[in-house]
């Protein structure tokens, strides 16, 4: 059973911020707790949106966006119910890191999460438990975090269930970013994005540049998309929509032929910039044994052929650090 609590009325109207508090008891604070920031909106009997960002506490833009939504939103604006977690994995977040610093996990890993586990599992219980059951959509804010610059774009999580797919679909585009990528993480069910499809709700992820900075087009894109998608569902006047730029072509990783992992450590050269069109089996760059010269670099090639979608931003890697992430054109059924 958890023991999380707050003090938030997920019925009452109006706007409410305040936190989940998961009780933590390290040497420094025996009785205290973890606080995880929580807001609610609530207007009218619309739909109930689901907005989440510091899944990944090294990923601004999204963190960014739904603390400047929180405190803006009018709830007069709003025929819904908006139940924001700008920072979900306060710890992280607060650490500025990937992963949890109390107890080393990654939260976007151990979904649907153990009530009675580590904070990090207790978390994603939380949402899976509690959060989760309250919504018909889902929203989760990434961006590609202190080892990966993305091209700005909304991602597709794949669904079984044809209808579900074709709400997800219409959802991710109606977010209107400059790309969109079905990604299914290699098939990974410890996602939160693959939990709330599980759970049957209409679901949106992003990538959103990333390298551990805040990118300033990326955050346009993740302002607009946020209102773009709570338009789509009617929570926002769907009037306020901005339309996407230009026509929607889908991409996706094509699964693990879209890495280029580094075969050995060293310091990886890239070949390409962001955006380019590569084809399989080309030369994607390679990685220089700086220590000894007189090796000659190792060169590492394209699985498979599209265009540059992420980028490793650290140059220095170990072996099976991901150098480059390539998107193919989606083939699979979207109508
Ligand atoms: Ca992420």
């Amino acid at each position: 059973m958890s023991t999380a609590r707050t003090t938030i009325d997920f019925d009452r109207t109006g706007k409410q911020i305040g936190f989940v508090d998961i009780p933590h008891s390290p040497h420094e604070d025996a009785w205290g707790a973890t606080r995880i920031p929580l807001a609610v909106i609530r207007n009218g009997s619309g739909p109930t949106v689901i907005l989440e960002a510091g899944n990944h506490g090294d990923e601004y833009e999204g963190p960014i966006a739904l603390g400047e939504l929180l405190r803006e939103l009018d709830p007069g604006a709003v025929n819904g119910r908006i139940i924001i977690l700008p920072a979900v994995n306060t710890p992280a977040v607060d650490a500025g890191r990937r992963t949890s610093p109390v107890d080393g996990l990654n939260l976007n890993r151990t979904f649907p999460g153990d009530a009675t586990g580590t904070i990090t599992q207790q978390i994603s219980a939380y949402v899976s438990e509690v959060i989760l059951p309250l919504g018909d959509a889902f929203v989760d804010l990434h961006s590609g975090g202190s080892s990966l610059n993305i091209l700005p774009s909304a991602i597709i999580e794949p669904a079984a269930d044809p209808v579900l797919r074709r709400r997800n679909i219409d959802a991710v585009l109606a977010f209107g970013a400059p790309l969109t990528v079905v990604i299914d993480n290699l098939g990974e069910p410890r996602t939160s994005t693959a939990t709330a499809v599980r759970a049957g709700l209409v679901t949106i992820g992003t990538e959103l540049a990333g390298a551990g900075t805040v990118s300033l087009d990326a955050l346009a894109i993740c302002r607009r998309g946020v209102r773009n998608v709570l338009a789509h569902f009617g929570v926002l006047d769907p009037a306020s929509a901005t339309p996407p730029a230009r026509p929607d072509a889908i991409l996706r990783i094509p699964g693990h032929d879209g890495y280029v992992l580094a075969p050995t450590a060293g310091v990886f050269e890239p070949f390409h910039a962001l955006g380019a069109r590569v084809s399989a089996g080309q030369e994607a760059g390679r990685i220089h044994n700086l220590v000894n010269p007189s090796r000659e670099a190792e060169v590492v090639r394209y699985g498979a052929g599209g265009i540059v979608y992420g980028q490793r931003q650290p140059g220095r890697v170990v072996i099976g650090n991901c150098c480059v992430t390539v998107a193919a054109p989606y083939e699979g059924e979207i109508s």
